[in-house]
């Protein structure tokens, strides 16, 4: 035992945390550490070196939740135990996270509340991973129904999120991203039935791509879908990717069909954690009808003497996030949903308008209400500037706005856009100063003229992914 390291009580209560060795000296970084710490030593030095993180309010480019109420961080202290795979443990949990599955099949039109099938997951890319799964699985049982080969299913979709991407590489799936083409940053209806045969799996729209904060028309996608199948036959399904529009549309487009109310729209996914206003790490993905979930993909384990079926690729995960999301649901309702996403749209546009004003700048998205509330732009072709758009993200970093610029995917790797997220908590107020410091930034260039503007990847780090 090496009671010499030891110190008395006293003496550690006396530190000074600044003076302790433990922080006047380098801790180790990279080997396991030999001894105990204090810790408000640990913690201090925790705590310090987080604030180089930057400060998640003025990140801009992120979709996800960075405003709480302060009861959801007591709700989420209070339950940093509960693991919500342990329905046994935390039967509440579970009852919770049921009653949450119910509210968004009604908020999203399903044809019968109590035969609904959903759960929660980590995100959205959890979500799409088990609605692909769903898809290609229905699909292959039909082919293998008729004797036909199942071995190159693909899937339709437009400039889509980085987890299709995933999903359809770890599945074995093709995928078939419509191209954008000058004019179109999006995927029509034309261009995905042009791409349908009998090995595709399904269509995922996504409602609020991440590229541009637009709505794919998944009711015109639908329709063309119909008549795709009463000319060949071909049933063709859809998941719609509405990791954002999913709390968006519902409240401030409530006549607008994109969900449920379209026969062939099968499931469903969103990010709690984004416009849900959650804290991090919750999503959400619903069917139609258990029809569209095929059983061998669900796993049934007994709880309380009960039957509770899961299906999820992780095991254990906390559940306060998904208590937290059903705080919000009851503590907004439709009600509060609806002003808390207006205002965001209505600050998206002040801010869009201002931004337009400037000179340079043409908006590809104005924060209007058939998209989410997202201001995107892009250099206009006759501006005489001598910047890039990636200089400018890295100048405004300079005052802590997080901005990010980016190319846009095949075939417009040539358009460079910037894009900020309106989220709750962006006040007026807040972007008037984001406004100020975007016009000194323009003078700033007018003045120290960029020799050299900084390409993509001298730039490094941001991307449209929607993080
Ligand atoms: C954010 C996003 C995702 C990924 O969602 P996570 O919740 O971050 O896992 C997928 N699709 C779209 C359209 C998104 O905006």
């Amino acid at each position: 035992m090496p009671i010499h390291h030891r110190r008395s009580v006293r003496d550690e209560l006396l530190d000074d945390v600044y003076a302790s060795t433990d922080l006047s000296t380098a801790i180790p970084k990279f080997k396991f550490p030999e001894n105990q710490h204090d810790p408000r030593h640990v913690y201090s030095l925790l705590h310090d070196e987080l604030m180089l993180d930057g400060n998640s309010r003025q990140n801009l480019a992120t979709f996800c939740t960075t405003w709480l109420e302060p009861e959801v961080h007591q709700l989420m202290a209070e339950c940093v135990d509960k693991n919500m795979i342990d329905k046994d443990e935390y039967p509440q949990t579970a009852e919770i996270e049921s009653r949450c599955v119910h509210m968004l099949a009604d908020l999203w039109h399903a044809p019968d509340g109590a035969s609904t099938l959903g759960c929660s997951t980590t995100g959205s890319s959890e979500a799409a991973m088990l609605g692909g799964m769903a898809l290609k699985w229905r699909w292959r049982d039909k082919r293998r129904a008729e004797g036909k080969p199942t071995d190159r299913p693909n899937l339709i979709c437009g400039p889509v999120q980085i987890c299709w991407h995933k999903f359809c590489r770890y599945w074995d799936i093709e995928i078939r991203e419509v191209p954008l083409e000058k004019g179109r940053l999006l995927m029509t209806a034309d261009e995905a039935v042009a791409r349908c045969d009998e090995n595709t799996i399904g269509v995922v729209p996504t409602l609020g791509l991440t590229f541009t904060g637009q709505y794919e028309p998944v009711k015109a996608i639908s329709d063309a879908l119909d008549r795709l199948q009463k000319e060949t036959g071909l049933d063709i399904p859809i998941h719609v990717d509405a990791a954002s529009g999913a709390f968006l549309a519902p409240f401030v487009l409530p006549d607008y069909e994109w969900d449920f109310r379209l026969p062939r729209v099968k499931s469903i996914n969103a990010s709690g954690h984004k416009f849900g206003l959650a804290p991090l790490g919750v999503g959400w993905v619903v069917w139609r009808d258990p029809a569209d979930l095929p059983e061998d993909l669900i796993f049934r384990v007994n709880y309380l003497g009960g039957d509770m079926p899961t299906f999820a690729l992780n095991f254990s995960r906390p559940g306060g996030e998904i208590v937290c999301q059903y705080y919000n649901f009851l503590r907004l309702g439709r009600e509060g949903y609806r002003e808390v996403q207006e205002a965001c749209y209505e600050n998206a546009q002040a801010v869009a308008r201002d931004i337009a004003a400037m000179g340079p700048f043409e908006i590809i998205h104005d924060g209007g209400t058939f998209g989410l509330p997202v201001v995107c732009w892009t250099l206009k072709d006759d501006a005489a500037v001598n910047f890039s758009l990636y200089d400018y993200a890295d100048k405004l970093r300079t005052r802590g706005w997080l901005v990010p610029a980016y190319s846009m995917p095949a075939n417009r790797e040539d358009l460079v856009v910037q894009r900020i997220l309106v989220r709750h908590g962006f006040s007026r107020d807040l972007g008037d100063l984001l406004l100020e410091d975007m016009k000194r930034t323009l003078e700033h260039f007018e003045g120290h003229p960029v020799a050299t503007p900084l390409t993509q990847d001298e730039a490094g780090g941001y991307d449209h992914s929607g993080r």
